[in-house]
């Protein structure tokens, strides 16, 4: 998905100098794909197009180790390139022939090809290794959960480093074949479908899953440990399967009565943002002590306590609506955040809306209300956060009030046609909040700009003279609190990070 920029004038010297390729022309590949937010993640020089990972994890020692198989083209001259990476590395090939490799910064891999690599070429990649996760520490975080039975990996912006090497950022998408070995008794759980459960000798078994769309590395999930797993098909045909750790406790029937209607709320989905873009749907729920929800691919992650207060279904749309928005049409950099979040929360507006528990402008007089002129809430611009801010509560919050602002100003027609038609339009690829306010205007016929500079963009309470707010401050009364709005909050730990 990334291409790096060739200048017009590089260009024609390369034209002209058909010369062999040599050392002296090839170049290393950046050690970051270029995101102000997180110089490090992700690299230059290089796209991955598909991840195979086969993998064996010792639930008692955390120890996984395994081959990883990258099938990437060159997009620059390389005489060397980085994956981004935590465990040790014991080999590296590159089409076949042993590599050079080393380690730099926090979780560069750095490998040095036997022979340059000339741009445009393909590359198999070969990472052969071994390490226990828990171990790892990344800027003084850990994307790995150990729980009493095993080991997950699921964290936001990053955790591929602590389970499989990769050029770690949403602009590299690629499909995935993911094949764990376990103890007999452990199951490994992991995106798209399970293609296969089969014996290992006498006691292991190995499951192999098959994600065949693009996913973004942070997508990418592993759950080892022991699951009650519930499979069945949607209305519209998806295979679904969830999985529950035997080892939920009291938080068990809450977690399954939220989660169970998962096929019930990707079909609702499927009628508003349009046809679902992956082969599977479902979720998990394993026994960790984490408190947040992830939108892993086809398989989101949920903490058992985001149902200590009783079943949610408000955060199972909240992870469903992200398979369209922030899985299928992924963010260009992480200051995009609000093409992810700003739509997985006014989809819970929506599902209570339809349930009966507030309408969607209710809940953003009520959110308007809540926050004073003066509160540092409105210091946030969900439109360009800050790394530091990239999940606050304004990002989710005031990023659906722009989107309720937005329905205000064009109607429902215009504002439906929009949820359905983005999704379709940038199916599996990448896009960043211009590109959503140029496609708003465009559908719409509307000049927008200053609407979602005004919901985005400053540093202050929109106030009620602009047409959009209009409605959001018509009265000096206090709304009254949704029926939805506690079930709502209680999603607002979804994205709580550990760092
Ligand atoms: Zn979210």
């Amino acid at each position: 998905m990334h291409r790096r920029l060739i200048a017009p004038s590089a260009l024609a010297a390369c034209l002209l100098l058909a010369i062999p390729a040599s050392a002296a022309d090839h170049a290393p590949g950046a050690p970051g794909i270029g995101d102000p937010y997180y110089p490090a993640s992700g690299n230059g020089g290089y796209d991955v197009s598909h991840y195979d990972l086969r993998l064996k994890y010792q639930p008692e020692t955390d120890l996984l180790e395994g081959t990883a198989t990258l099938l990437a083209t060159t997009t620059q001259n390389l005489s060397r390139f980085n994956l981004d990476f935590g465990l040790k590395v014991d080999e590296v090939r590159v089409n076949g022939k042993k590599a050079e490799f080393t380690t730099s910064g926090e979780q560069e891999l750095e490998i040095t090809p036997a022979t340059p690599l000339p741009n445009g070429a393909s590359a198999t990649i070969v990472v052969r290794y071994a390490g226990k996760p828990s171990e790892v520490e990344i800027n003084g975080y850990t994307a790995w959960h150990r729980t009493p039975d095993g080991g997950i990996a699921a964290q936001e912006p990053e955790s591929a480093a602590w389970w499989f090497p990769s050029n770690d950022h949403p602009l590299d998408k690629a499909t995935y074949d993911v094949s764990v070995q376990v103890p007999n008794g452990s199951q490994a759980i992991s995106n798209g479908v399970l293609q296969s459960e089969n014996p290992v000798g006498a006691d292991w078994t190995r499951f192999s899953w098959r994600s065949d769309k693009p996913q973004a590395t942070y997508l990418a999930t592993l759950a080892v440990g022991k699951f009650d797993v519930t499979t069945d098909t949607t209305e519209g045909g998806l295979p679904v399967l969830n999985a529950y750790s035997k080892d939920l406790g009291e938080h068990a029937g809450a977690a399954r009565a939220s989660i169970e209607r998962t096929a019930e709320v990707t079909d609702w989905l499927t009628e508003i943002f349009g046809p679902y873009p992956f082969n599977a749907v479902g979720g998990y729920v394993p026994n960790v002590t984490s408190g947040y929800a992830l939108e892993t691919q086809t398989r989101p992650f949920y903490s058992p306590k985001q149902f200590a207060n009783g079943s949610n279904v408000s955060v199972v749309v909240h992870e469903i609506a992200h398979q369209w928005y922030g899985d299928s049409v992924s963010l260009k950099g992480w200051k995009d955040i609000w093409v992810n979040e700003g739509f997985a929360r006014y989809s819970q507006w929506l599902w209570s809306e339809k349930e009966g528990e507030g309408t969607a402008q209710e809940l953003a007089d009520y959110v308007y209300a809540q926050h004073p002129a003066d509160d540092e809430f409105w210091t946030v611009e969900p439109g360009d956060p800050g790394p530091d801010n990239q999940f606050h509560a304004a990002v989710y919050d005031r990023g659906a009030l722009a989107l309720q602002a937005l329905r205000n100003e064009i109607g429902d027609k215009a504002f439906f046609e929009i949820l359905k038609g983005w999704p379709t339009e940038n199916a599996y690829g990448n896009a960043d909040v211009q590109d959503f306010v140029a496609y708003a205007e465009k559908a719409s016929g509307k000049p927008l700009a200053d609407l979602f500079d005004t919901w985005l963009y400053q540093p202050t309470k929109p106030s009620a003279p602009a047409a959009a707010a209009a409605s959001l401050s018509r009265s000096d009364a206090e709304p009254e609190r949704p029926k939805s709005w506690k079930q709502i909050q209680r999603t607002n730990s979804v994205h709580d990070h550990d760092h």
